[in-house]
């Protein structure tokens, strides 16, 4: 049989072949898995392609290591591995357990190298269900589900569902989808809570949304998203949220709460429109909120497009009394210039700064310094994606004092968030 010079595993015909045979030849159950690692091309062009390599072979090891995990891999090519695994339990099990163990094995290994910024790995999934499928078009389902949650650090893993999979693939019918949720009132509104770390208080929330189709199926915004960005859609769904959260406010206003402010999306798209700062303030004038409750996000891309326009824009919706923060800070190519131009009230520090960043000394101090900046010009700063006690306390340390994250709560539906929060 042959095998891969870089990495000792098999030859991807080979994998193809061997997978086929032992799925046809036994009864368990059976999965395939893809992933590959996130950005490989900046371990190879800044620490050199034997760095690459043996990367790649530390990884191929600790396939064949993490015990009644993969029983057959390759790779297929580059960074892109693909592996047969069984499993006894559910499906949910393999995901959350068996896979989070593989993923932790490399976390450990790499932990403390610079390198480990970047090895992030992306998983594809696909359950097989009929034994006579052939076993290419399993790993190509496998990397279909891969693709969709790349880059997307919310979504390490994907399972493949030709629902989803027909969705994502084929933006236009998701059209129809959200034309139809969006008629019956099945786009629903979730919060997650922002928290100061010092006080452990709340300090303001996110709209975040998701949609409904008919069958009571929950699509998340990774699907339909780029397919409403595309499209122009996204405009609405924005106001929609817009809406929602301007309801709710004047809901706990009206029964005497204190409410805290909340944001909501603002894609890109809403910039080119000539009457943004009028129809925002006309929804907020309906529902006679006090503008101070009402935060507006903006992604960081988007201040590197005509910037003028843009900070113009921004500017008149300050003066008009929103707060703007700036969201996925640093996700993208962040330039510290800007930081001194944005006319913004927050910084929204992007998850990748958890994800990546605090695992090395170098990325700690970059952060370390960043926040300190941040501070120093007095703009607030908020941290995204914390998920441990210990990333708190680290960006606590360094100067952020304001989280959102898993740590206190994922993002959860109105009634959920106003039991726990505000005692409504
Ligand atoms: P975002 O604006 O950066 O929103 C935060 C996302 O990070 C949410 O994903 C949230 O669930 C996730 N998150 C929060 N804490 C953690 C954590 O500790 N760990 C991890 N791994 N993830 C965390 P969600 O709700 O899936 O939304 C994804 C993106 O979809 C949002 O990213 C936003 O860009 C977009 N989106 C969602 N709703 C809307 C909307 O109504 N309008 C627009 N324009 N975009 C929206
Ligand atoms: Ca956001
Ligand atoms: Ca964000």
């Amino acid at each position: 049989m042959n095998k891969d010079r870089v990495t000792g595993l098999l030859a991807f015909e080979d994998f193809l072949a061997e997978s086929q045979g032992i799925i046809r030849s036994t009864s368990e159950k059976y999965l395939y898995l893809a992933f590959d690692v996130c950005d490989f091309h900046y371990i190879n062009n800044q620490y050199g392609y034997d760095t690459g390599d043996a990367i790649l072979g530390r990884i191929a090891d600790i396939l064949m290591e993490t015990k009644d995990f993969a029983i057959i891999s390759c790779r297929e090519y580059s960074d892109h591995f693909a592996c047969l695994c069984s499993y006894d339990g559910t499906e949910d099990e393999f995901v959350n357990e068996t896979l989070f163990i593989f993923k932790k094995h490399v976390s450990d290994e790499f932990a403390g190298s610079d390198e480990a910024a970047y090895l992030n790995l992306n998983f594809g999934v696909y359950f097989v269900t009929d034994k006579n499928e052939s076993a290419i078009s399993c790993v190509d389902k496998a990397n279909i589900a891969r693709r969709t949650g790349k880059g997307n650090y919310n979504i390490p893993c994907v399972v493949y569902s030709e629902h989803l999979m027909d969705m994502k693939e084929n933006s236009a019918k998701i059209i129809p989808v959200f034309n139809d949720s969006f008629h019956n009132e099945r786009i629903l509104v979730y919060l997650q809570p922002k928290i100061c770390s010092e006080t452990q208080k709340l300090v303001g929330a996110e709209a975040l949304s998701r949609l409904m189709d008919k069958d009571g199926r929950m699509i998340s915004p990774s699907v339909f998203i780029p397919a409403l960005e595309k499209t122009g859609k996204i405009v609405e769904l924005d106001f929609y949220m817009l809406n929602s959260v301007l309801k709710l406010l004047k809901k706990w206003l009206s029964k005497g709460l204190e409410p805290v402010p909340v944001s909501f999306n603002l894609s890109r798209l809403h910039f080119f429109s000539e009457s943004l700062v009028d129809d925002i303030n006309a929804l907020v004038e309906y529902y006679e909120v006090p503008r101070k409750y009402v935060e507006i996000e903006v992604t960081e891309s988007v201040f590197f497009e005509e910037e003028n326009v843009i900070i113009d824009k921004v500017e008149k919706l300050r003066e008009c009394g929103f707060k703007v923060s700036v969201d996925d800070f640093g996700a993208g190519y962040s330039s510290l210039n800007l930081i001194g131009v944005l006319p913004v009230d927050t910084i929204k520090l992007d998850k990748g700064f958890v994800k990546g960043s605090l695992k090395t000394k170098r990325g700690n101090d970059v952060i370390k310094g960043l926040i300190k900046i941040l501070n120093d010009i007095e703009l607030d700063i908020i941290c995204e994606g914390v998920e441990t006690k210990e990333e708190e306390e680290i960006i606590s340390n360094y100067g952020c004092k304001e989280i959102q994250g898993y740590l206190y709560d994922r993002p959860i539906p109105v009634d959920e968030f106003e039991k726990k929060y505000l005692q409504v």
